[in-house]
């Protein structure tokens, strides 16, 4: 008897390891990968600063990474349920944020800015009130156009369905991460552009569940060697030139 529950309690074991997605040799990234450049699809393969990023902490950490690509809204959930080890997704500290989850030391600032049609009137985030506002569920840009007095705000699963809707005319402005901005306005030179001041600045990190500590040191200190030693900014110079 005894024997047959040592082997019910390691099918069980094996059963919950493999639930978790994530083996000892296996760091999980949870991520949303329609945010260029920090995470996109080529062909079959995802991409971006994000991946590149959190391959090399997992290599610091002698470990493999395996993404998980999921909805926006899913990937802080996914982190605290323990689903996977990591949240990576251009995710902006917030004090709401952290009342879930930990974040790692920050790895990039960006900024919300307001993607606009050409001869636009809107030309500062004062202009806003009372326009129709499209953003990414869930995103910082959602829950900060919450406070613009009388806006309508329409909310797209993809940033990219946002700007789609803004290029159709059915809303007036995209408030949306500044590099994802910038890629979006580069397909569309001579119909969209951002407006010069920014809506809000931020700082990106990494999610990490509040139950796991270690995970939190060994990530920061990857983050700090991968400073350190220019490996950071060799991977965001990759996707980002310096002169946009
Ligand atoms: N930085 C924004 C946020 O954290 C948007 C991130 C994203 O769309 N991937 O809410």
């Amino acid at each position: 008897m005894k024997k047959i529950l040592g082997i019910v309690t390691s099918i069980l074991m094996v059963m919950m390891l493999a639930a978790c997605g994530s083996n000892k040799n296996e760091l999980v990234m949870a991520t949303n990968a329609e945010f260029p450049p920090y995470e996109y699809h080529e062909g079959d393969a995802i991409v971006g600063i994000d991946v590149e990023i959190c391959k090399a902490i997992a290599e610091e950490m002698g470990k493999t990474l395996v993404i998980e690509d999921m909805q926006f809204d899913s990937v802080i959930t996914s982190v605290q349920t323990g689903k996977a080890d990591l949240g990576a997704a251009g995710l902006t500290v917030t004090e709401d944020r952290l009342k879930n989850i930990n974040f790692s030391e920050s790895y990039a600032t960006a900024a919300q800015v307001i993607i606009v049609p050409t001869g636009s009137d809107i030309a500062s985030p004062d202009d806003l009130e009372g326009k129709r506002i499209g953003v990414q569920l869930g995103t910082t840009g959602d829950i900060y156009a919450e406070d613009i007095a009388d806006a309508t705000i329409e909310r797209y699963n993809k940033g990219f369905e946002a700007v789609q809707a803004l290029l159709q005319g059915k809303i007036d402005a995209v408030i949306i991460d500044n590099e994802p901005a910038k890629v979006y306005v580069e397909q569309n030179p001579d119909t969209l552009i951002i407006v010069d001041e920014a809506f809000t600045y931020e700082e990106y990190a990494i999610a990490i569940s509040k139950e796991n500590t270690q995970l939190l040191d060994d990530v920061n200190a990857a983050i700090k060697k991968l400073k350190e030693s220019g490996k950071l900014d060799e991977i965001v110079n990759k996707y980002i030139s310096a002169d946009n």
